[in-house]
């Protein structure tokens, strides 16, 4: 199950409401590989939905946060970008972020050795805390070359 359906399905058990703003922000990231700020997500629905305000974009894009639908993205004291989270390995992917201008390059060259270390951790991390890993999220933050000068 992808999709619409798939996401109305995690949310409601989690227990939350499948409503049209969640669906609005779900599509729109699912069909970019962009990352948008909160304002950038307003700004591209609030023509098709003109009920649609910037307080329930931010509250909308943080409980799709929580509900591991969507990878928020923060650096320094600059907005916040999400990004939609998917399942699929062949979009998995790492960040490296720049702090001073937000730029965020995502790489996949890498992944696949790094994924053989996370996967070593994870097994460790899993027996010492008796948790199950599904998934991580890993980002390197520093500095750009344009921003390094
Ligand atoms: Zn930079
Ligand atoms: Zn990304
Ligand atoms: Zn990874």
């Amino acid at each position: 199950m992808r999709g619409p359906g798939q996401w109305q399905h995690r949310l409601r058990r989690q227990g939350a409401r499948w409503t049209v703003p969640r669906r609005a922000i779900l599509e729109l990231l699912s069909r970019t590989s962009k990352h948008l700020s909160a304002k950038e997500v307003y700004g591209s629905l609030h023509r098709t939905n003109p009920g649609l305000g910037l307080t329930t974009v931010y509250r909308t894009l943080d409980l799709l946060v929580r509900m591991g639908l969507l990878n928020k993205l923060s650096f320094g004291s600059g907005e916040s970008r999400y990004e939609f989270r998917s399942t699929d390995e062949e979009t998995h992917h790492h960040h490296l972020i720049c702090m001073q201008c937000g730029k965020i390059i995502d790489y996949t060259d890498f992944v696949d050795e790094e994924q053989e270390l996370v996967k070593k951790i994870e097994d460790s991390l899993a027996k010492k805390h008796g948790f199950k890993i599904n998934d991580h999220h890993i980002e390197f933050l520093g500095l750009c070359p344009e921003c390094r000068g």
